[in-house]
């Protein structure tokens, strides 16, 4: 059994497609173990793309991110990370596969209407950004 965080980014957010997201997640093997909507501050997100602190989009990212409220999750199942991954579809929405969530409901590289961790060792480090442990079951 593995976990992994998971945003709905604001663009998925307010297009209303919440339930069709977590649903794709659900249908497909991983239970949703923690969630909450939440507006991130400009330091929540600044923080959780540090490592992208030096690319030039990094301060638009941070401005698409606080653009409005997020839902964040930890997913939990078997290989949770990659299937989360696969589901999500590449970062650039035009090159995600058919069927994918980013190739069904995202516009752009920078809209790209969800967040997965990509290794074990950073989706620890990201679930516990987010939450405490009595908000994971
Ligand atoms: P995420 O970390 O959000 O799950 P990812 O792992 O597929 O996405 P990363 O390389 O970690 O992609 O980039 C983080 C985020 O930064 C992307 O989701 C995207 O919104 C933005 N991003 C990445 N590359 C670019 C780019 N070339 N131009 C604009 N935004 C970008
Ligand atoms: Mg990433």
């Amino acid at each position: 059994m593995e976990s992994t965080l998971s945003i709905i980014k604001p663009d998925a957010v307010a297009k209303n497609v919440i339930g069709k997201i977590v649903d794709r997640f659900e249908s497909n093997g991983l239970r949703i173990a923690a969630m909450k909507k939440m507006q991130l501050s400009v330091d929540d997100a600044k923080a959780f793309y540090i490592v992208h602190a030096s690319r030039p989009f990094y301060g638009e990212l941070v401005k698409f991110m606080i653009s409005g409220p997020v839902v964040v999750m930890v997913l939990e199942g078997e290989n949770a990370v990659a299937k989360n991954r696969e589901l999500m579809g590449a970062t650039n929405p035009k090159e995600a596969l058919k069927g994918t969530i980013r190739a069904d409901f995202a516009e752009s590289i920078d809209a790209n209407a969800v967040h997965g961790s990509d290794s074990a060792e950073n989706a620890k480090n990201e679930i516990e950004f987010f939450f405490s442990r009595r908000e994971i079951n």
